[in-house]
């Protein structure tokens, strides 16, 4: 039987309050990873890992770069929807 022991301070608070990246994979990673498509892998290696795919892929709808495990590419000219790229 495992013992879980809540997590408290301020750690706590920031987990409360919605702030998952905390609990990201990729926290402490090259961030440059995350927006270059020719290494979309490498950061695919982090996301299928991370327990907060769905908050981050929400959090970058309408950003570029990898988010969730998808890259995104924004074309910010002429206000194109943000467009997955294929796996
Ligand atoms: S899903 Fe990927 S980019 Fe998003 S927080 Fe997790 S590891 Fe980082």
């Amino acid at each position: 039987m495992k013992i879980f022991r809540p997590i408290t301070g301020e750690l706590g608070n920031r987990l409360a309050a919605g702030d998952w990246r905390l609990l990201a994979a990729c926290r402490g990673a090259d961030v440059e990873l995350f927006f270059d498509r020719r290494r979309l892998a490498e950061a695919r290696a982090f996301c299928v890992r991370c327990s907060v795919r769905a908050a981050c892929d929400e959090a970058g709808q309408g950003e570029e770069g990898t988010w969730g495990g998808v890259f995104r590419i924004w074309k910010r000219r002429g206000g194109a929807e943000p467009k997955a790229a294929a796996s």
